[in-house]
């Protein structure tokens, strides 16, 4: 059995997929989205922490590292001499330590997705491997999700689409349901706000509906950043001719990310952009359905 990086398992997940679904969270992204609601899967390694308002400078962990790292030390100069041992979040009183991200094998993964088998028969849910982005664990989560599908668990993968189209197809193949995250169509300003341009992206994304008949598109809605008539109306056009693709869910953004942001020791560029009102995601929403998708409104993600 294969051993991945997970940063998170979240139990009860309504929001990733239909019914009630585990979310099994991978580590490591190729992109750097500045609205990063999971800015904890974007590094590959996992990483050592300090939630700061939960420290009381207690000094406990420093004397327990053997390094003797301050949470001071790791906020800034001296990440690279952690050994992520884990020591410091295991001695810490108030939990301000946190380790992100731990390696897990596959049949780990598998029986805490089968613990709640019984929520996904009644609500017709399953499992659905997001990140990070998954397809930087591509054999990982192929492992997963072909093992879920041997116990007949519903499959979903979330992705954000860039990678080789191989590795994507690879992946699409385990998967029941792609909920994929189609976020500019401005290649410049998609590298600007992502760190990558979306070429890779926009052709994985038609290569994908031509080959698999449920892609659900996850599209943000980020005001002063994709919000634009011409952005809507380009990613609604794209939509409507994507074979796989009927149905698209309108992510309103907001700022519940910023406090992750400043645990791991990063600026927010987004602390000032507003939640889209209502009549603006109303117009959206219209935009879509007359392009003849299936349009939802969904949590920012
Ligand atoms: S994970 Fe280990 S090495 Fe890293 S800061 Fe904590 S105790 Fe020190
Ligand atoms: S043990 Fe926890 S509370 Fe005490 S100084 Fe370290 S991080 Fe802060």
């Amino acid at each position: 059995m294969r051993t991945g990086t997970v940063f998170n398992i979240q139990r009860f997940s309504v929001h990733d997929g239909p019914g009630i679904r585990t979310t099994v969270f991978l580590k490591g992204c190729s992109l750097r989205c500045v609205w990063c609601h999971n800015p904890e899967g974007q590094e590959s390694r996992p990483q050592a922490v300090v939630v700061e308002n939960r420290c009381i400078g207690c000094g406990v962990c420093t004397e327990a590292c053997p390094v003797h790292l301050s949470p001071v030390d790791l906020r800034r100069s001296a990440k690279s001499e952690c050994a992520l041992c884990g020591v410091c979040a295991q001695v810490c009183p108030t939990g301000a330590r946190e380790i992100i991200g731990h390696p897990m094998h596959v049949d780990q993964v598998l029986s805490e997705v089968l613990a709640d088998r019984v929520f996904y028969e009644e609500s017709g849910g399953g499992v659905t491997v997001s990140g990070g982005e998954p397809l930087l664990q591509a054999e990982f989560a192929n492992e997963i999700l072909q093992s879920c599908r041997s116990h007949g668990i519903h499959t979903a993968v979330d992705t954000c689409g860039h990678g080789p189209w191989e590795t994507l197809q690879r992946v699409a193949s385990h998967a029941d349901l792609i909920l994929f995250d189609l976020k500019l169509m401005n290649s410049a300003r998609h590298d600007y706000y992502t760190g990558a341009s979306n070429e890779n992206i926009v052709s994985n994304l038609r290569s994908l509906a031509e080959m698999h008949d449920a892609v659900w598109l996850r599209v943000p809605v980020i005001p002063g950043v994709n919000d634009s008539e011409d952005e809507m109306d380009s990613m609604a056009e794209l939509a409507s001719a994507l074979p796989g693709a009927r149905r698209v869910t309108l992510l309103p953004y907001h700022r519940a990310g910023v406090g992750k942001h400043a645990r791991l020791g990063r600026a927010y560029p987004l602390s000032d952009t507003p939640t889209p009102s209502s009549d603006q995601m109303r117009r959206h929403v219209a935009r879509f359905r007359a392009a003849g998708m299936l349009v939802s409104t969904g949590v920012f993600r």
